[in-house]
């Protein structure tokens, strides 16, 4: 092994030989800290920056040198020269504690400081059935800053008073919001309000809204509105929600539902009663004294200002001054600015505000979280980076049908989620029986959705928030439904047979679908020694470190941190005689099928595969 000159004193890190004596062929020991800069990894390992970042590239990171990468990322380059990375202690520490703060914030239902907070409201429904005429009415009539006249910007949500009591509403209405921001681990609504037009009824989107609300958990309070129009019709209305599930009050259920004009402002009062309501059943709380944790709405680039980000505070208080975390981003709060354009100094949970001060844009559904200082947002910012970039190439949480079986058996999943999409109505309700009759006790098949059509972008939205599969059933997909599905791994099935459907999700559900090929790492072995027998071949004189060794095993040869060879034992051998297996802490000779460059330090590796059904 090539000696450095350079002793790469960068970034906290430290490059010093193991005082381990007792292996002599460990590789030497470069302690480095858990974020460091690419330059700074070419500069530790005395590499060209553009050799760091090929190195980078071939492990399937994409960096520039400024970019930086974490602990485990290093440690596989760092692999690659023979050496081994560790975390100096100092970083550890560090490292650790920062992320238990955060986790600290994230933890709302610890106990004590938690005080009732502000719901937080989607409107949903039908195109057309009201949905902004009812937003901007709420908005006309209750705003809370009376100063401003009434003249309120748009900034992603607002808040209104009633009694006292503070209401929080999402200005982009729609499912289609609520499902995308869920899809990306952002569930910010409490409760929904379901728009229903009383003149038309209940449509598609409208059942759809039903499904998404259903399916996020959240509860739905109902505004059977335009009830000015002659021809409005509420009671039909309140038959076609039941034929759909959802049972209102009047009818024995325990879904309220308020008759409105959002044109005329009727009935708007009542609703916002009745939001207050479901919200103190629900008991929804938040720890005012926390430092903020939150939910971007809205991000953008204003030409004066620079970076605008609104955000729904989830839990504790957002003050001016504090360094905060955005997803990738960072920065200091500057100022900030409520729906009515007042400058405040705090923002409690469940308040929107317009904050001024990240380094740079930030999408809606990214997390806000208020970190100690600069140095961490900087050191975090870079980590998280990674962990997105890794996400989106890994995505290994969705659920496809020929993972099912392993997610189910590990726990992972209890409840399969299905969207169902058919060709005609008629289809719909058998398969929808035959799926659910499948549930077992581990595992429940619910159709969270069922619709005749062709498969949208929106089913494969809720697939992903609510880790979905889509079936469709003599149906297509559309373009934008396919290219999400494939961006997101969300399995799409297709079936022309109500037979073959059924039966695979049944295979499915008892892992006979495809089966896996897993493999079994029994032991590993150090070469210690290198031996011949007979002119060409070698034996390997190994130390068994962990496990066992058996005759029959596959075996891996690896050096560093590459596989110089796979095949199989083709002798085993204990002083002179055949053995079939040798266990840890044992030495043994060990021959390969059609391998004998053998090297001192070499690991073999014994593993077996296993077919899982
Ligand atoms: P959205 O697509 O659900 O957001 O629907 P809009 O709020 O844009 O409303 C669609 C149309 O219905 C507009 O022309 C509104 O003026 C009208 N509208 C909304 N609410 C009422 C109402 O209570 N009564 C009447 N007569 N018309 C309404």
């Amino acid at each position: 092994m090539t000696t450095r000159s350079k002793t790469g004193n960068v970034a906290g890190s430290r490059l010093k030989k193991t005082t381990d004596s007792s292996s002599a062929e460990k590789a030497p020991v470069i302690e480095i800290s858990a974020v460091l800069s690419v330059k700074e990894l070419a500069s530790l390992l005395d590499i060209s920056d553009v050799d760091a970042i090929k190195r980078l590239m071939k492990i399937g990171i994409m960096a520039n040198i400024n970019q930086t990468i974490d602990f485990e990322t290093a440690a596989r380059v760092i692999a690659e020269f023979g050496y081994e990375a560790r975390l100096s202690s100092r970083a550890a520490r560090k490292s650790s504690t920062l992320l238990r703060e955060i986790k600290d914030q994230q933890l709302q239902q610890e106990s004590g400081g938690l005080k009732p907070r502000p719901p937080v409201i989607t409107v949903m429904g039908h195109v057309d059935h009201g949905k902004t005429r009812l937003l901007d009415a709420i908005r006309q009539t209750n705003v809370m800053d009376s100063e401003a006249g009434g003249i309120t910007q748009r900034i992603g949500a607002y808040q209104v008073e009633i009694d006292g009591q503070r209401i929080t509403f999402l200005d982009t209405p729609g499912h289609e919001a609520f499902t995308a921001m869920r899809a990306r681990g952002a569930q910010v609504t409490d409760i929904a309000i379901l728009v229903v037009a009383a003149d038309d009824g209940v449509m598609p989107q409208t059942l759809e809204a039903i499904d998404h609300a259903r399916a996020a958990g959240v509860p739905i309070v109902v505004a059977i509105n335009k009830i000015d129009k002659p021809e409005a019709n509420p009671d039909m209305v309140k038959k076609q929600l039941a034929d759909a599930g959802l049972l209102i009050e009047e009818w024995g259920g325990d879904t309220i539902c308020i008759q409105i004009s959002a044109k005329e402002k009727k009935g708007i009062r009542e609703l916002l009663e009745n939001l207050l309501l479901v919200a103190e059943m629900e008991e929804l709380k938040a720890d005012f004294t926390r430092p903020a944790v939150g939910v971007v709405l809205e991000s953008q680039l204003d030409k004066t200002k620079g970076v605008l980000t609104t955000v729904l505070v989830h839990n504790g208080t957002l003050k001016v001054g504090d360094t905060v975390m955005v997803g990738t981003t960072w920065g200091k709060v500057r100022a900030m600015f409520n729906e009515a354009g007042k400058q405040v100094r705090r923002a409690s949970p469940a308040t929107p505000v317009e904050i001024l001060g990240l380094n740079s844009q930030s999408q809606a559904g990214d997390t806000l979280n208020v970190v100690p200082g600069e140095r961490q947002a900087k050191a975090l910012s870079g980590k998280r980076e990674l962990e997105l970039e890794r996400e989106s190439s890994a995505r290994p949480k969705a659920v496809t049908l020929s993972n099912l079986f392993d997610q189910v058996s590990t726990g992972e999943v209890k409840e399969l989620a299905v969207i169902l999409k058919t060709d005609v109505q008629g289809s719909m309700e058998p398969i929808r029986t035959s799926l659910e009759r499948l549930s077992t006790d581990k595992v429940k098949v619910r159709v969270i959705h069922s619709s005749s059509g062709s498969i949208t972008e929106n089913d494969v939205m809720l697939a992903i928030a609510s880790k979905g599969v889509v079936i469709g059933f003599n149906t297509t997909a559309e373009a934008g439904a396919q290219r999400l599905a494939q961006l997101e791994n969300v399995s799409i099935r297709h079936y022309n047979v109500i037979y073959n459907l059924v039966d695979d999700v049944s295979k499915a559900l008892e892992g006979m679908l495809e089966p896996a090929q897993v493999e079994v790492i029994d032991g590993r072995a150090e070469i210690r020694a290198i031996f011949s027998r007979g002119k060409k071949e070698k034996i390997a004189g190994v130390y068994v470190t962990d496990g066992k060794v058996t005759r029959s095993a596959s075996v891996r040869v690896r050096r560093q941190d590459k596989v110089i060879s796979e095949s199989t034992v083709s002798s085993l051998r204990r002083f002179k005689d055949d053995v079939r297996e040798v266990s840890s802490g044992y030495e043994c000779g060990v021959g390969i099928k059609d391998f004998n460059e053998f090297q001192v330090g070499d690991v073999l590796e014994f593993f077996r595969t296993e077919e899982v059904s």
